[in-house]
């Protein structure tokens, strides 16, 4: 992929798009700019991976638009020290951007074949910070709690309890709400010393935080 000669523009294109669309954060974009999309989409849809739209992945999910991973990704405004929760792993992009930017990953996934895969890519990447785990994501990793930053990337119609409770105080929290077959508002929840504080971020449209583990 990386030897196509117009590799350079789509990659260029793909990133003033991101700019367009509100992402201005240099860490963010110079992540993004590093971790190629392309290999997390596979098959018949490899040719749209530069395009900013969401794309089907195996076991019926999908691989967010890149301008949402984006504009999530900044809004958690995740520092180098810091241990980041992703529950959602999907094709793996959303935490190969995490883990250039903070000490450590941890990402859960229901379905074992998108984790398994997503590790191949880690591996690829040389990214040695992430710990991937097939569980149920909604109960968050208690044994690895609190964490500095949560990533939800599954709609949820509330944020679950067990994630808020297992955020730093002074933590954030981004999380689609809503649900899960209609627009979902992107929320992020600030803890504070005595309480939570919610900002409304924008609308977007998630796969539904599903109870139990996956069949693959
Ligand atoms: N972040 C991903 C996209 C996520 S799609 C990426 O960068 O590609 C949403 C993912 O959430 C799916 O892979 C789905 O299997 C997973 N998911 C849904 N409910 C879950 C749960 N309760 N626990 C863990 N993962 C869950």
């Amino acid at each position: 992929m990386t030897d196509e000669p117009d590799f350079a523009e789509r990659k260029m294109r793909f990133l003033f798009a991101l700019r367009q669309r509100g992402v201005t954060d240099p860490r963010v974009l110079e992540a993004m700019e590093r971790i190629d999309r392309g290999e997390f989409v596979r098959g018949h849809f490899e040719d749209r991976a530069y395009e900013d739209t969401p794309l089907p992945i195996p076991c019926g999910q999908t691989i967010s638009q890149p301008s949402v991973v984006g504009l999530m990704t900044q809004a958690l405004q995740v520092g180098p020290r810091d241990k980041v929760l992703e529950i959602g792993t999907g094709s793996g992009y959303q935490a190969a951007i995490l883990a250039l930017l903070c000490r450590r990953v941890y990402t859960i996934d229901r379905h074992r074949r998108l984790v398994s895969e997503a590790e191949a890519l880690f591996r690829h990447f040389d990214l040695t910070n992430i710990t991937t785990l097939v569980a149920d994501g909604s109960h968050g990793l208690p044994e690895q709690a609190p964490f500095d930053r949560i990533m939800v990337t599954a709609a949820a119609e509330d944020p679950p309890g067990p994630l808020l409770a297992q955020l730093k105080i002074g933590g954030i929290m981004v999380v689609p709400v809503g649900q899960s077959d209609a627009v979902q508002t992107l929320i992020r929840v600030r803890r504070e010393e005595h309480g939570f504080e919610y900002d409304e971020l924008r609308q977007v449209r998630f796969v539904p935080l599903v109870e139990g583990l996956g069949q693959t």
